[in-house]
């Protein structure tokens, strides 16, 4: 049963496994969402906090240390032990993500459930990660090693904060990496939380250090630091461009970047309509529109435009928004003030540019951060809606009439996260599937992102990939080691 206060026990940083306060001794407020009010104050971490997580995380990378000499498959043990004790403290968890968050208490639950999946997946890769021999030329046998890259800093978003956690975690832990991580400044509780657990499942001292506080200061500090090996950012592409610029001002650290999207999902008249309307509906308004790859272009053929648009609406408008607590809701606040503002100032644009809107369009309550299911049709291309990231509960329907078309203004975005397709013809479906420019691709479904298959953007969507094997990449370094053969005799 979900508890609508649960106790919160971790408000302070964790370093080298233990709860210590900031060396400012500053703490910032985490805001409840749904009636914009404190929650608890918690420790506020900046450069010299990043300083010592750092030098805890360098300490635990050490060679002979007890998690560079644990065996693989001893790390994979201890990734299922974590894995085991989320399951075991899931409906505590699930409570305070949607304090933290506002998403409905049965999204945090699946959520969570995804991440023990990640931990889980990850930890069967600890002891599968190997290199090659290579028959080289001469008399030599040469063959590579993976190693781990080292210390990672990992910064991640508010909208899955546990589920991105699991992201970044997983596959630096399956590697050996050693890490510090900064949660987004709005969604710090659940990541306190899951330090609380790496202790308990029995990591060594300074393997995952956690980091509140904010991105100009804590973030910066970790993407410009010259002792750590790799950034994994997810966030917004603005940010993910001075993340970028800092690694290559200091150490030339690598950096995997997931950046934000403005996803095509094209819906073709050979289809059946209340399902594709279903899978666009659901495309744009899961977890409120805040959905890195959320299908927010609906691209709907002349001939069922109409009808696709009045059912839409009407999906929109029997979404049930309000107390994520409540059983049956289905929307909870957006995020924050400043993201509820950007929603609905960019929803005043679509009005005055000239789209139609059928249904929501201003806030949904008195207090907190609600935001009613917009529903615009009559959307056209060049449109702040159709172009900018909303990420809000707004639909955007928009008229094509042919394949060749719909390609040339599914491309036509600075992004490349995702794309869908919903149709009967299989030509039709790996025309498109090979003609647009994106990392995940989904034909007759939407925002399929399962543990094993890679995810990531083209683009300005960033680069490298999370999940799947390609992420492990993202954590190694590949060393060739060549060994001199004396010559054979016979
Ligand atoms: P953001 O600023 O990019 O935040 C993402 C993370 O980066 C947070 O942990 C943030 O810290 C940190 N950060 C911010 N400035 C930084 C800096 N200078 N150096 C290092 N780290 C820094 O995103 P946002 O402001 O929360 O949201 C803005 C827009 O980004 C959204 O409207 C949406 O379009 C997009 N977004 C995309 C995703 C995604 O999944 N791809 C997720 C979230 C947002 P703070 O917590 O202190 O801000
Ligand atoms: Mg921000």
């Amino acid at each position: 049963m979900p508890s609508r206060n649960p106790t919160i026990k971790f408000t302070k940083l964790f370093i080298n496994n233990e709860f210590v306060n900031a060396v400012s001794g500053k703490t910032f407020p985490t805001i409840n969402p749904t009636n914009g009010k404190k929650i608890i104050d918690i420790s506020e971490a900046d450069k010299p906090d990043v300083d010592r997580a750092v030098c805890a995380a360098r300490e635990a990378f050490k060679l002979g240390s007890t998690w560079r000499t644990m065996d693989a498959s001893a790390r994979g043990s201890l990734m299922n032990k974590f894995a085991s004790l989320i399951e075991r403290d899931l409906e505590y968890l699930a409570s305070l993500e949607t304090l933290d968050n506002g998403k409905p208490y049965t999204d945090s639950l699946f959520d969570i459930k995804c991440a023990i999946d990640v931990f889980r997946y990850y930890a069967g890769w600890c002891d599968k990660i190997h290199g090659h021999t290579i028959p080289v030329d001469g008399n030599f046998m040469t063959m590579t090693r993976k190693e781990p890259i080292g210390v990672v800093g990992a910064i991640i978003p508010w909208n899955y904060p546990i589920l991105m956690m699991s992201w970044k975690l997983g596959p630096a832990l399956a590697t050996g990496c050693t890490m510090l991580l900064k949660p987004a400044e709005q969604t710090p509780l659940t990541a306190l939380y899951l330090a609380a657990l790496i202790k308990e499942a029995g990591f060594p001292p300074g393997v995952v250090n956690v980091l509140p506080g904010y991105g100009p200061t804590a973030g910066a500090a970790i993407a410009s630091h010259c002792d750590i090996n790799k950034v994994a950012f997810t966030g917004s592409t603005e940010v993910g461009k001075l993340i970028a610029t800092a690694a290559g001002n200091s150490n030339l650290k690598r950096v995997s970047l997931e950046l934000g999207g403005k996803s095509p999902l094209v819906i073709f008249d050979d289809c059946d309509l209340d399902e594709a309307v279903e899978i666009a509906h659901n495309a744009i308004f899961a977890n409120h529109g805040q959905n890195c790859c959320a299908g927010s272009r609906t691209f709907v053929q002349e001939g069922i435009y109409d009808r696709f648009v009045k059912k839409a609406k009407d999906m929109a408008m029997a979404r049930r928004v309000g107390d994520p607590f409540e059983e049956g809701t289905t929307q909870g606040p957006q995020i924050d003030e400043t993201q509820f503002k950007k929603i609905l100032d960019l929803i005043e644009s679509g009005k005055r540019e000239g789209a139609k809107l059928e249904c929501g369009g201003s806030p949904a309550a008195e207090v907190g951060y609600f935001i009613k299911p917009t529903v615009f049709s009559n959307v056209s291309d060049k449109m702040r809606i159709a172009r900018e990231e909303i990420f809000g509960p707004v639909q955007q329907i928009i008229k094509f009439r042919t394949l060749e078309e719909v390609i040339a203004r599914a491309n036509d975005t600075q992004y490349g996260l995702a794309a869908g397709i919903v149709t009967n013809n299989l030509d039709r479906a790996l025309t498109f599937a090979q003609s647009v420019q994106a990392g995940s691709m989904w034909v007759n479904c939407y925002d399929i992102v399962i543990p094993q298959a890679p995810f990531g953007g083209f683009k300005r969507s960033g680069y490298g990939r999370e999940l799947g094997e390609d992420s492990l990449k993202e954590y190694l370094e590949v060393k060739t080691i060549t060994i001199k053969v004396p010559q054979k005799n016979s």
